[in-house]
């Protein structure tokens, strides 16, 4: 196999893995530790030694995963990726048991901002955290699809395809998981988690024990190549899966350490603004570089900000690919393309943070792996996105650059990717870390 083809499938793999940011966490944990990255307790004092290899974990969804160099970040700097590991998807409500019209349905909660219509008449599953009386967090995965959003028949909704199809959030998303409710006392779907959970840690657990949980939805039917070249990766959470499995993959791989201290945060809560205990408007970063930076130079009181003035930051999020049929939707002259590699992003109003020194340094880094940078700017008339690149700029006064690459039907509940383009986003993200800052 070919090492682009294996790229692809390792991506495909990861996303199959990943349906929750807490399973993103499990894997991308699962695989720091094969390369030889150490945990690292945030209620312990940290020691520093060049090369060392550490990763800390906050909350169930983040993760910073750090790799120091031969010297000092104090004297050398932080060269830095972030992405982020949620997605928008159907969250399930803490009341989730409904029943209506004989159907046993799960009440739920958009997170984020879903493309609702994508979630009808799919086959999903149930992923995300519990919490066990007398047991950390564990995670949850159904194995099965055990559940349908199904649309209302075109005969009973005329009109749908001259007007559009209105979804009401409220009544309208709700799963059947079931068509035998009646006299059954708690939702079956609490029968499918206490045996799995029962099974796993080898007792029986009651569901009085369950002290806590964070449960959404995820399409069971998993990746797929699609195409007569196979040329397209489709799969739920591409954005922000693929640019996190591109910093992990390079982290893991990056050449023989250099003088800066090489860091990959990954964020929840992009998808509702980052604001929470370990988003990216949160402390997490500041309060991790602070301790790596005044662990290596216990003596200088001005260490952090010497090792942030030299630092870099790249935001790695996905980007919105020229769609053939709206095309109208993008600048003319700046019309990244799928499988025409990674995108540079910018925003004249800093909705995306790229500042002339660090599009400098991404230039330096795409030439370097021998990649070509497409750019990305909105039009005019039609409001840019963001992502964690302003927030962590802001919160660090790290000079930052966008990127991410290109997809179509971004926050659909199947999104997708050229296969072509994951192997020159690793590569580039490669090289920006192998780079001096
Ligand atoms: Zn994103």
């Amino acid at each position: 196999m070919s090492f682009e083809l294996t790229q692809a499938s390792d991506l495909a793999s990861f996303l199959d893995s990943a349906v929750s940011p807490a399973h993103v966490v499990y894997e991308v944990t699962r695989r720091l530790r094969q390369a030889n990255f150490q945990p690292l307790d945030e209620r312990s004092a940290w020691s520093y030694q060049p090369g060392q290899r550490c990763f800390v974990t906050r909350g169930t969804g983040s993760i910073i995963a750090f790799e120091t160099g031969h010297s000092p970040p104090s004297e050398s700097g932080f060269l830095l990726v972030g992405a982020h590991t949620d997605s928008p998807n159907l969250r399930l409500r803490p009341n989730f048991d409904v029943r209506a019209q004989g159907h046993g349905l799960l009440s739920v909660e958009p997170y984020g901002s879903p493309l609702l219509h994508t979630w009808l008449d799919r086959d999903l599953g149930v992923a995300g955290t519990l919490v066990i009386a007398g047991s950390g967090p564990i995670l949850f995965r159904s194995l099965e699809p055990i559940a349908r959003i199904s649309s209302l028949a075109i005969h009973l909704n005329r009109d749908v395809n001259q007007q559009g199809l209105k979804l009401d959030a409220q009544s309208h998303l709700r799963p059947t998981i079931t068509l035998e409710p009646a006299g059954v006392e708690r939702s079956p779907l609490w029968d499918s988690i206490l045996s799995d959970v029962s099974k796993r840690l080898a007792r029986t657990v009651e569901l009085q024990e369950i002290l806590a949980f964070d449960l959404g939805l995820f399409d069971e039917q998993g990746t797929r190549f699609v195409g007569t070249g196979r040329e397209l990766l489709s799969s739920g959470r591409i954005d922000n899966l693929a640019s996190c499995h591109a910093a992990v993959t390079a982290l893991t791989s990056a050449q023989s350490i250099t003088d800066a201290t090489r860091v990959v945060v990954l964020y929840d809560h992009e998808e509702v603004g980052s604001r929470s205990s370990t988003g990216a408007q949160s402390t997490l970063l500041s309060d991790v570089l602070f301790r790596i930076a005044t662990a290596a130079s216990p003596l200088d009181k001005e260490a952090y900000a010497r090792a942030e003035a030299h630092s870099l930051l790249l935001s790695a999020d996905m980007a919105h690919a020229i769609h053939p049929n709206y095309a109208d939707k993008h600048d003319e002259e700046h019309r990244p393309r799928l499988g025409g590699g990674p995108v540079l992003k910018s925003n004249a109003n800093q909705s995306y943070s790229t500042d002339i020194g660090a599009m400098a340094a991404v230039e330096n880094a795409s030439r370097a792996a021998n990649v070509t940078l497409q750019k990305f700017v909105s039009r005019n008339d039609i409001p840019c996105g963001s992502t964690i690149g302003p927030i962590s700029a802001a919160r660090t006064g790290i000079r930052t650059a966008d990127i991410g690459s290109p997809m179509l039907s971004m926050h659909s509940c199947r999104e997708v990717m050229a296969a072509a383009d994951i192997s020159p986003y690793i590569q580039l993200v490669k090289a920006w870390l192998e780079m001096t800052p």
